[in-house]
């Protein structure tokens, strides 16, 4: 289900199939492994913050998704867990070449969500959704310039600046 690319750092694979078997420190995942936790409660929206929360069904995470699909140009359907976002860019599109810089988009996302997540639990640092899609692009952007240019990748896939 995960795909594993070199182009994707080995940190964000692993985070992103620990997310998929809802295992990374969300306070529900803690409070279930008897943890203590002050809130499981996600601190944008009050729903139970799991890894499916906070990197999909949030509303802050769709919102982040939805700027970084208009950024791609790549339409994405609603989503409500980690495993059938990897699911639909794992099969997307007829090119493997661009489903591979999708994924490594869409990965960059996920560990985006769960860094700006932590900057709100640990440093009280609320961040917008323009400053996440703005870091998100930024993070990325140089992976994908890489694989656009060693593939020699046409212009369809379009990353506007
Ligand atoms: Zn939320």
């Amino acid at each position: 289900m995960v795909s594993w690319r070199k182009e994707i750092p080995i940190k964000v694979i692993g985070f992103v199939w620990k997310a998929a078997q809802g295992r990374i420190a969300s306070d529900a995942a803690l409070s279930c492994r008897g943890v203590p936790v002050t809130s499981t409660a996600c601190g944008r929206c009050g729903c139970l913050e799991d890894a499916d929360h906070i990197l999909v069904a949030c509303p802050f995470a769709a919102q982040v998704r939805d700027q970084i699909s208009q950024w791609c140009g790549v339409r994405l359907p609603p989503f409500n867990d980690v495993k059938s976002v990897l699911e639909f860019v794992k099969h997307w599109g007829r090119c493997p070449k661009q489903r591979r810089i999708l994924n490594l988009v869409i990965y960059g996302m996920m560990w985006g969500l769960w860094i700006f997540r932590n900057e709100r639990v640990f440093k009280t640092r609320n961040i917008s959704v323009d400053w996440a899609r703005d870091d998100i692009r930024s993070t990325v952007c140089f992976s994908v310039l890489i694989v656009v240019f060693y593939f020699r990748i046409p212009d369809v896939f379009v990353l506007p600046p």
